[in-house]
């Protein structure tokens, strides 16, 4: 953080630049303030470590990283759909050297882990990042994943059937498009930041804890977990918050990827729906990953990835199914 953005956000400035300094030191990278537009906010100050303290069964009793061996503090827990030859799940990403710990599950039921729940009448606010989706040749595109999202939460199969793990169905607000582009290459740190900012600002509502925000990100713009892993190479997309169980929650839905993420067709909108569809569920089931329902590192649909099938809801859109326990199956489509 440069001294001038400091003085921009008094609030940062007084706690300090290590509350943004990243665990391996990088600040620039992860935590760019310079690009940061909003009003200061409560939200930054918890942004540094809000999320390390969760921990899950998985997680519980593990002291040292087990890629580097150095002693951690804590795992950050992000509910990923992997790319092919990746393993979907609940990733920990080690604390502070950032390395992702591939964490052996400890149970194979499925589980309650307390944490908060999607309940009737929260909100999915579509977010669609970049000029890109202002353009009249994307309006088809815009069009067409607002239908996919009405869809697949009013489904009363895919959605409705939810409500077996005390989980209800939602509205859809109108879709907001920001006309700043994002930078090519960005870190799930810096979106944290910017989702903030525009919290802060008012250029997308406040929805606390009571709802979601899906972030469409235009071709060519790569998401980074970590220095490793980025978009496409490793995972399709992801459900994650920015302060634990008090959100607030989104899923980050880079375009689609042109191979491994898509068992089904070739077509980049059955793409996208397939991991809008899973990330809407486990954000709704696993608000805060990790801390909801699980199959020891899984969330719902993960578990259903192993043994993939193609579905789809009453809409027509493909999705992912997700486990239902009470058929002790994987959700199948009409
Ligand atoms: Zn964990
Ligand atoms: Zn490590």
């Amino acid at each position: 953080m440069t001294l001038s953005s400091a003085s921009r956000y008094p609030r940062l400035g007084r706690r300090g630049t290590s509350q943004f300094r990243r665990p391996d030191g990088v600040i620039g990278v992860e935590y760019n303030m310079s690009r940061v537009r909003g009003k200061d906010s409560n939200l930054f100050s918890e942004l540094s470590n809000a999320n390390l303290k969760e921990e899950c069964e998985s997680c519980r009793n593990i002291v040292t990283c087990n890629v580097c061996g150095s002693s951690i503090s804590g795992f950050e827990h992000i509910g990923v759909r992997a790319s092919a030859s990746h393993e979907s799940g609940i990733w920990h990403y080690a604390n502070p050297c950032r390395h992702r710990n591939q964490l052996r599950s400890r149970s194979a039921n499925v589980k309650y882990a307390g944490g908060p729940l999607w309940k009737n009448g929260y909100t999915w606010q579509n977010i669609y990042w970049g000029p890109y989706f202002t353009s009249s040749s994307s309006s088809a595109w815009v069009a067409s994943i607002e239908k996919a999202v009405r869809d697949i939460e009013s489904d009363k199969t895919y959605s409705g059937g939810l409500s077996q793990y005390n989980v209800g169905t939602g509205t859809v607000s109108p879709f907001i498009t920001i006309k700043t582009a994002p930078a090519a290459k960005i870190s799930d740190g810096q979106i944290k930041q910017i989702l903030a900012s525009w919290i802060a600002s008012g250029t997308v509502p406040n929805l606390g804890s009571q709802g979601a925000y899906n972030i469409f990100l235009p071709p060519g713009v790569t998401v980074s977990l970590s220095p490793v892993e980025a978009s496409c190479a490793f995972f399709c997309d992801y459900h994650n918050t920015i302060s634990g169980s008090s959100g607030p929650f989104y899923t980050v839905e880079p375009y689609p990827c042109a191979k491994g993420c898509n068992q089904c067709t070739n077509n980049p909108l059955d793409t996208l729906t397939q991991g809008l569809s899973e990330e809407m569920v486990e954000l709704k089931t696993d608000m805060n990953p990790g801390t909801g329902w699980v199959i020891g590192n899984l969330e719902l649909c993960d578990y259903c990835d192993a043994k993939f099938v193609c579905n789809r809801i009453s809409g027509g859109e493909y999705v992912n199914s997700w486990y239902d326990k009470n058929k002790k199956a994987c959700w199948k489509g009409s």
